[in-house]
C-alpha cells in the first residue's frame, strides 16, 4: 500500500461530481499536487441518485453559461478520458401555459443562441410532432433545447476522477477529513489515516458543507447558508410504445418539462423517469429531532408518493403513456439548496485561502462549469466570467437558518417559477429594518430586499393593487407604472427623499491609508472636503468595483458601496492591506438619505446648521446638523439632481426623515432611482459594472488615470488594451420598445449579425423614452447609429446616443 500523502497544494473536500471536476479542472490548468478526499466512496452523497438530467436552460446568463460548458466538456469527456460513459443528449422540450412563459422562454432562447445553442421555439403542433404522446390542446407552445440531456451521474464522476488521476492528482477514498487547522500560514486537514498540509482548501461538501464550514469558523469563517430538502422522482415499469418510438426513430424521447405544473418527465431505458418540485414540499434535517446523521452515505428517505400525488395525475394527463405501466422505483434522496437555490462557488468569506463548491441543486448539470470556475478562481484568483451568482459573498450575516430553510423551501416549490422584475418573493423578509421602517410603511412602501435591508420600491397610493399576483407581468405597466412616474416627477420638480439603508461602508484607517486605497483603484482620490467615485479594477482591467471614496487624510479614508457587495468588497481591501491598516465595517450604524431635486436646498435650508449648502457639487461637510442632529452631508445625487446623501447616525434618521418629509419632500424609491440614474447613464454594480467588461469597454475613461505614480492592480493589463483598442464599447441607447424595456443581457443586432448585449433597461420619465444601457461591437458605437435590441423575442429599433447622459447633458442641475 502506497503511504499516505502528509502534503498537497491543495486538498478537495468532497468526492461527488462537483469535487472531482474541481480536481480534474485543477489539474487541468497544471495543479496536479491535488489530494480529493472522500469520506466514503466516489458519488456517496447526492451524486449517486440524482435524475443526471443535464440542461442548459436558465433565465441567468452566467448560470447558462456555466451549463453550457458542462454540456461541451461532458461531450467529449469520455473520449479525453478514455472512460466511456452513457450521455444521451436527446433535447428537451419545456412546456408553456402563459403568454408570460412564452416570453420567459423566447428571452431565454434569445440569450442561448447569443451563446451558440440553437434553441428553438416551437407552437403546440411543432411540440407535439417532436414528441408525440404529449396532450397538447392546452398550452401556448413550448422551447425546444437541442443540448439538453441525462448523463449517469456515476460515471460522470469517474470519469472526471480519473482524468485527474491521470494527470497526477491523488483521489483518497474511505478518508474521511475530520477537521482542520492552521499552522504558519499554511492549512492542516486532519483524517484518520493522516495530516495534510496544504495551501488551500475547497469544501466540496455536498450537502455536510455547513458541518465542514463549520471548521472555518475559527479562522474567520461563518455558517454556510444552506438548508437540505427532499427530492424524489419515481421510475415506471417498461413502455412497449416507448420501445417501439425508440427502435423506429434510433433515439430517446426528448426530456419534457411542465414547468408551469412542475415536474420533469424523462426517458428512462424503455420507460419513465418523473421527478416533481412539489409545493407542499419537504425539508430535512432542520429541527432537533430530526438531526443530520454523521453518515449517509449511499442513503435514501423513505418513499413519500401522497406528497407528490397531484403532479403524478398531472402528468399522467399531459402524457397518457404514463398511466399505462406501474411505479417501479422511487428515489428519494437529499438536495442541498442555498437561499436562491443556486450553488456557493468561489473564495470563502473571510478564510485566507479557502474556498467552497458546494450547494448545488443542479450539480450533474453544473458540475462541469463548477471546476472549471473553482479552479480558475484557485489558480488565477480571477474567473473568465463574471460569477457574482455564485459567488459566496452574496451572502452576508443576515442569512441565518430560520431564513435559509424559509427561502429553501420556497425556492424548492417554485423551483421553475418565473422570476419577474416587479415581484419580490415573500419569503425570509425583514431580516434587518431601518428604524425608518414604520414611516416608510405608513406612506405605502412596498419593500424589496438588499442584503437583506428592507427598501422601499415604491410607494403605493390608497386603492392601488398591492397583490403578488399584480406583479406576474414582464410588462412595464402595473399598479407601480403610474406612481413611478409621480415620484420621478417630483425629483425633477420638487424635491424627492429616499432611504438607502445599507449601503456598505467602511472606515480605512492607519499609517499610509490613502495610499493604501489609492494602490488599488485605478482612478484618483479626491482631496480633503471631497468625494468621488473610483473604479476598482482586477489584475486584467475588468470592473470589480466601484466606491464612492473619502479620502480625508493620509491616514483616514472612507468607502461607500453597494449594499449587497458588502463582503465582496471588504474582503478586496482586507485581503491586501498592510500592517498597520485598520478596515472596520460601519454599514449598521448609519443610514443615508438622499434628498434630491430642483427644491432641495430651499427644504434644507431652515433645518440645516453648520453645513455649508452653497458649497459645490462633489463636496462633503462633516460638522453641522439637520434638524438637531449630527450628520455628514455629501453633495451628489445618483438621480442627477441638486441633492445630498445625508449620511447620519442610524438612529437620527427618523427626526430627519420627518423634518424633510414636513418640509415637502416626496418620498420616492428604488424603482425610481433605477429609473432616474439610467436617464444619466451611471452605471449599476453587476449589471453594468462586472467583471465581464474591462474599465476601458464600461467607458469608465475619465474614472481611468493611467498616469498615476502608484501601480494599481490591471494598470499593464489596461495600458495594452488601449494602444490595441477595445473590441466593445459602452453605450447608452433609446429604443423604441413596446410593453417592456429591456433587461439585463438582451441580444443586440445589427442584420443577422449579434452586435452586443444590454446591460440594464428602464424607462426614463424625465425624456419620456425607454433607455437601455449596454456593450456594443466599437465600430457601431457611434451616435445615431440604428440598431435592434431583442426583448423577449421581439425586436426593436434603437439608437445610439451620444457619450453624455440623456437628461442633464451638461450636469447643469446637479450643479445648480
Ligand atoms: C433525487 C435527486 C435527483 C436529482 N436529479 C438531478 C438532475 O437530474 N440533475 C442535476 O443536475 N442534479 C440533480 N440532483 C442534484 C444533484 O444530485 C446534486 O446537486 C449533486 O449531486 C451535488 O454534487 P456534489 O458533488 O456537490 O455533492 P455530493 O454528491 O453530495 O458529494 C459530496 C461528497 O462529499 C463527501 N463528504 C462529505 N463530508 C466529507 C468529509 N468530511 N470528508 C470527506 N468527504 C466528505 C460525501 O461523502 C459526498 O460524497 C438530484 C438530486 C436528488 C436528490
Amino acid at each position: 500500500m502506497s503511504e499516505f500523502p502528509t502534503t498537497a497544494r491543495i486538498v478537495i473536500i468532497g468526492g461527488g461530481a462537483v469535487g472531482a471536476s474541481c480536481v480534474y479542472h485543477l489539474a487541468k490548468m497544471g495543479w496536479s499536487d491535488c489530494i480529493l478526499l472522500e469520506k466514503n466512496e466516489l458519488t456517496a452523497g447526492s451524486t449517486w441518485h440524482a435524475a443526471g438530467n443535464v440542461p442548459t436552460f436558465s433565465t441567468s446568463w452566467s448560470i447558462m453559461n456555466m451549463q453550457r460548458y458542462s454540456t461541451e466538456l461532458y461531450r467529449g469527456l469520455g473520449e479525453a478520458v478514455d472512460y466511456p460513459m452513457n450521455y444521451h443528449v436527446t433535447g428537451s422540450i419545456r412546456l408553456a401555459h402563459s403568454k408570460e412563459r412564452m416570453q420567459e422562454f423566447e428571452r431565454a432562447a434569445g440569450m442561448g443562441r447569443y451563446q451558440g445553442m440553437p434553441i428553438e421555439i416551437l407552437n403546440p403542433a411543432e411540440t407535439q410532432e417532436r414528441y408525440p404522446f404529449l396532450e397538447t390542446h392546452d398550452l401556448t407552445g413550448s422551447l425546444y433545447d437541442p443540448h439538453d440531456g441525462d448523463i449517469d451521474p456515476a460515471q460522470l464522476t469517474q470519469a472526471l476522477a480519473k482524468g485527474a488521476r491521470d494527470m497526477g492528482a491523488q483521489i483518497l477514498r474511505f478518508t474521511p477529513a475530520t477537521g482542520i487547522s492552521r499552522e504558519n500560514g499554511e492549512w492542516i486537514v486532519h483524517t484518520e489515516k493522516g495530516d495534510i498540509r496544504c495551501e488551500y482548501v475547497v469544501n466540496a461538501a455536498g450537502y455536510y458543507a455547513q458541518r465542514v464550514g463549520e471548521w472555518f469558523k475559527p479562522h474567520g469563517g461563518r455558517t454556510v447558508p444552506m438548508m437540505v430538502m427532499s427530492h424524489q422522482y419515481l421510475l415506471s415499469e417498461e413502455v412497449p410504445e416507448i420501445e417501439t418510438y425508440t427502435k423506429e426513430t434510433g433515439h430517446k424521447l426528448p426530456l419534457l418539462r411542465d414547468v408551469d405544473s412542475s415536474y420533469y418527465l424523462r426517458q428512462e431505458k424503455h420507460g419513465f423517469n418523473l421527478g416533481p418540485y412539489e409545493r407542499n414540499c419537504k425539508g430535512h434535517w432542520m429541527t432537533p429531532n430530526d438531526p443530520m446523521p454523521d453518515d449517509f452515505s449511499f442513503q435514501l428517505y423513505p418513499d413519500d408518493l401522497e406528497r407528490i400525488e397531484w403532479y403524478i395525475e398531472d402528468a399522467m394527463a399531459r402524457v397518457p403513456l404514463l398511466g399505462t405501466s406501474g411505479v417501479s422505483r422511487v428515489i428519494n434522496g437529499p438536495i442541498p439548496y442555498a437561499p436562491d437555490g443556486l450553488p456557493l462557488i468561489g473564495p470563502m468569506p473571510g478564510v485566507p485561502n479557502a474556498f467552497e463548491a458546494c450547494v448545488f441543486t443542479f450539480g450533474i448539470a453544473q458540475s462541469g462549469g463548477a471546476g472549471k470556475v473553482l479552479a480558475e478562481w484557485v489558480v488565477e484568483g480571477q474567473t473568465e466570467w463574471d460569477m457574482w451568482s455564485v459567488d459566496p459573498r452574496r451572502y452576508t450575516d443576515y442569512t441565518d437558518q430560520d431564513y435559509c430553510d424559509q427561502k429553501g423551501m420556497e425556492v424548492y416549490g417554485h423551483e421553475y417559477a418565473m422570476h419577474f422584475p416587479w415581484h419580490e418573493w415573500p419569503a425570509g423578509r425583514n431580516k434587518k429594518l431601518s428604524p425608518l421602517h414604520s414611516r416608510l410603511q405608513d406612506a405605502g412602501a412596498q419593500f424589496g430586499a438588499y442584503n437583506g435591508w428592507e427598501r422601499a420600491n415604491w410607494f403605493a397610493q390608497a386603492g392601488d393593487d398591492t397583490s403578488e399576483e399584480s406583479t406576474q407581468t414582464w410588462d412595464r405597466a402595473g399598479p407601480w407604472e403610474r406612481r413611478i412616474r409621480e415620484e420621478c416627477e417630483a425629483v425633477r420638480d420638487n424635491c424627492g427623499i429616499l432611504a438607502i439603508t445599507g449601503f456598505s461602508r467602511y472606515h480605512v484607517t492607519g499609517r499610509g491609508a490613502r495610499e493604501f486605497v489609492d494602490g488599488l483603484t485605478a482612478s484618483r482620490l479626491p482631496k480633503p472636503g471631497r468625494i468621488s467615485l473610483a473604479y476598482f479594477p482586477d489584475n486584467r482591467g475588468r470592473i470589480l468595483t466601484e466606491m464612492s471614496v473619502m479620502a480625508w487624510s493620509e491616514e483616514e479614508v472612507g468607502l461607500i458601496t453597494a449594499a449587497t457587495a458588502q463582503w465582496h468588497d471588504m474582503e478586496i481591501l482586507t485581503r491586501q492591506a498592510p500592517e498597520g491598516i485598520t478596515i472596520t465595517d460601519n454599514t449598521k450604524e448609519m443610514e443615508c438619505l438622499l434628498v434630491t431635486g430642483p427644491n432641495a436646498r430651499k427644504i434644507l435650508e431652515p433645518i440645516t446648521e453648520g453645513h455649508d449648502l452653497s458649497a459645490s457639487w462633489l463636496s462633503i461637510s462633516m460638522e453641522g446638523t439637520v434638524a438637531g442632529n449630527k450628520c455628514a452631508l455629501a453633495r451628489v445625487s445618483f438621480a442627477g439632481e441638486l441633492g445630498w446623501e445625508i449620511h447620519c447616525a442610524i438612529d437620527a434618521a427618523p427626526a430627519i426623515w420627518d423634518a424633510i418629509t414636513d418640509a415637502g419632500a416626496k418620498p420616492f424609491g428604488m424603482w425610481a432611482l433605477n429609473s432616474l440614474r439610467i436617464e444619466k447613464g451611471y452605471r449599476a454594480w453587476k449589471g453594468d459594472l462586472s467583471t465581464d467588461y474591462s474599465l476601458l469597454e464600461g467607458g469608465l475613461e475619465r474614472f481611468v488615470k493611467l498616469d498615476k505614480e502608484v501601480d494599481f492592480p490591471g494598470k499593464a493589463a489596461m495600458l495594452a488594451e488601449k494602444q490595441q483598442g477595445v473590441a466593445n464599447r459602452f453605450v447608452t441607447l433609446t429604443v423604441d420598445a413596446g410593453a417592456c424595456d429591456a433587461p439585463y443581457m438582451s441580444t443586440l443586432w445589427q442584420g443577422d449579425e449579434v452586435v452586443g448585449e444590454t446591460t440594464s433597461g428602464a424607462w426614463g420619465y424625465r425624456v419620456n423614452t425607454s433607455i437601455a444601457l449596454g456593450m456594443l461591437r466599437t465600430d457601431l458605437a457611434v451616435p445615431g447609429t440604428e440598431i435592434e435590441v431583442e426583448i423577449y423575442g421581439q425586436r426593436h429599433k434603437a439608437v445610439v446616443q451620444e457619450d453624455q447622459p440623456l437628461w442633464d447633458p451638461t450636469n447643469a442641475r446637479l450643479r445648480a
